[in-house]
């Protein structure tokens, strides 16, 4: 505790190792099985992946940690420096637990699910969990402290599970013992993600793969505080769009065209344009349009071709704000603000849209000022407060040694 980070990092050597890795929680590597895991966001690929398309997230330099030490009974104890209560709970007896120690579903969700896959946890265990991640921001701290847990309970019992593995875990801790119906984005990269890459998910083979990040690159996140209530309706009623638009596709076109949203081609779509409602043509036109911008985006960030990446973003904020309605007055006006800056590749709104954060891809040269510029013309005209975070890609999960 007393001593210094620079210290506290003199002690390890780790090969992911980057100036934006630090122990959040205080104490020393050696008291315990020590695990990170960053948050996440959307870099691109707005409701594509429950329409079978493209996701590229970026790991963000804010962190879930937690230190496991093994006990000599049978009981868990999870305690987190977040305004949360302890729990406990005996090995025995694993349970879903609701109101203010719901919290602990997503480590408990792990022990179960690890256990499930045939490893044997044969004590119990303290668990502490430290975080700079805000929580319930659309940023994956669910995901980052169901990976950050995992992986430091599968190195505390031997469990040698991959990284992939646990990604699948994760999903399913959040499926079944949380009761998150997610996808498999969060966790993919949180788990995969990493200082140099971004990751892509092609959600209908769930096949990922490494992006190269653009070094001298950054991200910044605006969250506006709007509410969280209307972004899960709002959400809802999207996903059912989605499904029905597709069906009528599929009537028109045929099974094989339409299996899922994406296959149908922007030119298909064309031809049909007067067999659907004004709406449901909306909304398919973005989902198609969507995931071939993510495809894009992907080849030009292997090209090496920043600025035209950086316009398929605000192409992306469009497409949402048009087509999907999933924008806000209070977003378009932050990516607005955005675009008419010096050193802002792209921007758009982030995650599920209807309030949240929008994010921005920056040049180097890009900071606090310019972010503040825009917080303040907010504030402005809205008269509440932009939260900024400066973030970058970070390193995905990791186990201190
Ligand atoms: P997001 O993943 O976008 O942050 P979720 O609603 O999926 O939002 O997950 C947030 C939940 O995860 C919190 O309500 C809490 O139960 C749990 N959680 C995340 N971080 C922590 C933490 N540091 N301590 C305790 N619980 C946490
Ligand atoms: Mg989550």
């Amino acid at each position: 505790m007393s001593q210094s980070f620079e210290q506290r990092r003199g002690q390890k050597s780790v090969d992911e190792w980057a100036s934006d890795v630090s122990l959040i929680l205080d104490g020393n590597t050696n008291e315990g099985i020590r695990a990170s895991a960053p948050g996440r966001v959307e870099f691109i690929g707005n409701h594509t992946d429950y329409n079978g398309g493209w996701v590229l997230g970026a790991t963000i330099d804010r962190r879930v940690e937690v230190v496991l030490q093994r006990r000599s009974d049978r009981q868990i104890r999870l305690q987190s420096e977040a305004a949360v209560p302890p729990v406990e709970v005996p090995l025995g007896s694993v349970e879903r637990q609701s109101g203010e120690w719901a919290w602990a579903n997503y480590i408990l969700g792990m022990v179960e699910v690890l256990q499930g896959e045939g490893m044997t946890i044969e004590s119990g265990f303290d668990l502490r969990v430290g975080s700079t991640l805000p929580v319930g921001a659309g940023l994956s701290s669910s995901a980052a402290l169901e990976l950050a847990s995992g992986a430091a309970l599968s190195e505390a019992y031997g469990g040698e599970f991959l990284r992939r593995d646990l990604v699948r875990m994760a999903q399913r801790a959040e499926n079944e013992f949380v009761g998150v119906p997610c996808g498999l984005l969060d966790q993919a990269v949180v788990a995969l993600g990493g200082a140099d890459r971004l990751v892509r998910l092609d959600a209908r083979s769930e096949a990922t793969a490494a992006v190269p990040f653009p070094p001298e690159t950054g991200i910044w996140i605006f969250r506006t505080h709007q509410a969280h209530a209307l972004s899960e309706s709002g959400y809802q009623e999207r996903h059912d769009e989605a499904r029905a638009v597709r069906e009528r596709l599929r009537e028109l076109l045929g099974n094989e065209e339409a299996e899922y949203l994406v296959d149908v081609s922007p030119s298909q779509l064309e031809e049909v344009k007067r067999e659907l409602s004004r709406t449901l043509y909306r909304r398919a036109r973005h989902v198609v349009t969507e995931h071939r911008r993510t495809q894009r985006v992907v080849q030009l960030l292997k090209a090496g071709r920043r600025s035209a990446a950086g316009r398929l973003l605000f192409a992306s904020h469009e497409s949402s704000r048009v087509d999907y309605e999933n924008s806000t007055e209070a977003l378009d006006f932050v990516v607005d603000r955005l675009a008419e800056q010096e050193g802002v590749l792209g921007a758009r709104l982030t995650g599920a849209g209807f309030g949240g954060a929008a994010m921005a891809w920056t040049r180097a040269g890009y900071g606090e000022e310019q972010a503040h510029e825009v917080a303040g013309a907010y504030a402005d005209r809205f008269g509440t407060e932009l939260e900024t975070l400066a973030c970058r890609p970070a390193p995905g999960l990791y186990v201190w040694a």
